[in-house]
């Protein structure tokens, strides 16, 4: 495995409970003091992440207000939070992020992702879901969001979105038509 220089087991040094030098890591899992003995480990963050179709064809987009990949665009979505269901952190973070209320929702899969925060480094598991939403009355852009709107996934270019994460999804809408009928219901 390769690690990139913003990997925890690269930045991080000193032991977080000892503050003695030598943290190293010990599998591609976890790092270890040699003091105190102190194993740490490394698992992936469970996130979130929203699909929510128009009758048009299209897909809700939101733009972000912050770095990182301020103004790009973004799926509705986030990190689950401590003692929280997948189920629970998508309504919470679509509510959050775009006012609107999720009445049905069906999860789609899973995918690995990599997310860079204030340069370091998280592994994320995107768990997503296909989401109906029946009045976009309430719709307006809040929390970390600048803008929501509605796009054709097609002609979206890759390079207008922010996260590697969600790149990685709507790529593989774009290429799976399978999972375009499924969103679209065609
Ligand atoms: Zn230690």
């Amino acid at each position: 495995m390769q690690i990139p220089s913003e990997h925890p087991f690269v930045v991080f040094k000193y032991c977080p409970r000892c503050g003695e030098n030598g943290f190293t890591s010990v599998s591609i899992k976890s790092m270890k003091c040699p003091v105190c003995g102190l194993e740490w480990f490394y698992n992936p963050a469970p996130a979130v992440m929203a699909i929510i179709p128009n009758s048009k064809g299209e897909i809700l987009f939101s733009k972000r207000k912050y770095d990182p990949g301020a103004a790009m665009l973004d799926l509705p979505g986030g990190f689950v939070d401590i003692n929280e269901t997948s189920e629970e952190a998508l309504i919470r973070e679509v509510e959050e992020e775009t006012g609107l209320v999720v009445q049905y929702f069906e999860y789609l899969f899973s995918l690995p992702n990599r997310y860079f925060y204030n340069d370091l480094l998280y592994y994320t598991l995107d768990n997503v879901f296909l989401c109906s939403i029946e009045n976009f009355d309430q719709m307006r852009p809040d929390d970390d969001v600048s803008e929501l709107l509605f796009l054709e996934v097609q002609k979206i270019a890759l390079r207008q979105i922010a996260l590697f994460s969600v790149r990685n999804l709507v790529g593989k809408i774009q290429k799976e038509e399978k999972l375009k009928q499924k969103i679209f219901r065609r």
